[in-house]
């Protein structure tokens, strides 16, 4: 990949993980309210030790899951691993990691891994 398509990728994995963040921000906040409104003062002890909990502990399994391969991709262009498949050591076509960013493997060896029994 060139520079530039790395910066690229880069901006767009910090831009999804912003996304993720937001909305499960958007969600703590409108369950406060809506806890709020339904049961009135005790809430409000709740509320505050609740503060504590991260952005990350308020998403659902699955955004969890995705920002912690945004973390790992970013991580990846950090080391200079990014765009280069775990298994195969090929580069990942720029198109693949346009439309999966944090893909790790390139489309052969994933769809390899997809196809395999899996191992018991
Ligand atoms: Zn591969």
């Amino acid at each position: 990949m060139t520079p530039r398509e790395l910066e690229e990728a880069r901006e767009e994995l910090h831009r999804r993980k912003a996304a993720l963040l937001e909305a499960a921000g958007r969600a703590a906040a409108e369950l406060d309210a809506l806890r709020a409104s339904d049961r009135g003062q005790e809430v409000e002890e709740e509320a505050q030790a609740e503060q504590g909990a991260t952005d990350l502990e308020r998403l659902g399994q699955a955004e969890r899951q995705e920002v912690q391969r945004i973390d790992a991709a970013l991580e990846r262009l950090a080391a200079g691993a990014y765009g280069t498949c775990v298994d195969c050591g090929a580069a990942i076509g720029v198109k693949r990691l346009k439309a999966l960013p944090w893909a790790v493997r390139c489309t052969d060896c994933a769809a390899a891994l997809e196809a395999a029994p899996a191992r018991r």
